[in-house]
């Protein structure tokens, strides 16, 4: 496959954004909690997203069933120091796709109905495992954007709470584009609140927010987890 990606100039990208994290920890932060690095890799060929792993990265994103169908075969599959890289799913999942990717998944952090939540919950059963989730939140109350209204969390919170083969770890967000950080800020507190008095049976342990034009800010604001794409490998191009 034919590609412009140079592999510099994405290692340039990363030691970059790596730099504007530890600074931004540093400045704000310091907490002794870790932030992860995920590589968000819809529209990257498979080959581009295997330089990761020579670079010490580990944590795919995946946005799209039929993409990531159609490209993990060719994703290396280990990571620089012999492990397997994790990959979650952060994209909009419809019920009936989660059968084709329940058992490649480390993590689904786009839970965002109770319905969802059953599905995964019926299917890491007959895969005889406990899948890891997220609850995504639509803190900005965008009604293009999926995610569970704020004051709905709790429902979906306890509901999954009793079933076997989820294990709720965080919370999700992709904020509002414009004053982002008043919806880091938000998340921020929703998840401190949540962490401090956590309802039985979830954990609160990963706070995932941040992307491209935000992910400094949102370490600010106690990000466990940041999700990169454009800024690590380029602007977008859906035509390639
Ligand atoms: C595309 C995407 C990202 C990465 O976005 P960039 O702005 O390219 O860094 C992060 N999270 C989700 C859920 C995405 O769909």
């Amino acid at each position: 496959m034919e590609n412009n990606y140079s592999y510099d100039t994405v290692k340039n990208n990363l030691s970059v954004i790596t730099q504007n994290i530890s600074e931004a920890y540093d400045k704000y932060r310091n907490d002794g909690t870790k932030v992860d690095i995920m590589a968000v890799t819809k529209t990257v060929p498979p080959e581009v997203v295997n330089w990761i792993f020579d670079w010490g990265l580990d944590l795919m994103g995946e946005n799209r069933v039929q993409e990531y169908l159609s490209k993990k075969d060719l994703y290396s599959k280990t990571a620089k120091d012999g492990s397997d890289p994790r990959i979650h799913f952060i994209g909009h999942l419809q019920t009936n796709k989660v059968k084709y990717i329940i058992n490649d998944m480390d993590m689904i952090q786009s839970v965002d109905s109770v319905k969802l939540a059953h599905e995964i919950d019926r299917l890491a059963k007959a895969n005889n495992k406990v899948m890891d989730i997220l609850c995504e939140v639509n803190i900005g109350g965008e009604e293009s954007k999926s995610g569970i209204a704020p004051d709905k969390l709790d429902e979906l919170l306890s509901e999954t709470a009793s079933m076997e083969n989820i294990r709720v770890r965080g919370l999700m967000t992709i904020p509002p584009p414009v004053d982002s950080d008043i919806f880091l800020g938000r998340m921020s507190e929703l998840y401190n609140k949540l962490k401090a008095d956590r309802p039985q049976g979830i954990e609160m342990d990963i706070l995932s927010m941040g992307m491209t034009h935000d992910y400094a800010e949102a370490v600010k604001y106690g990000s466990t987890l940041v999700r990169i794409g454009s800024g690590l490998f380029g602007a977008r191009n859906y035509n390639k």
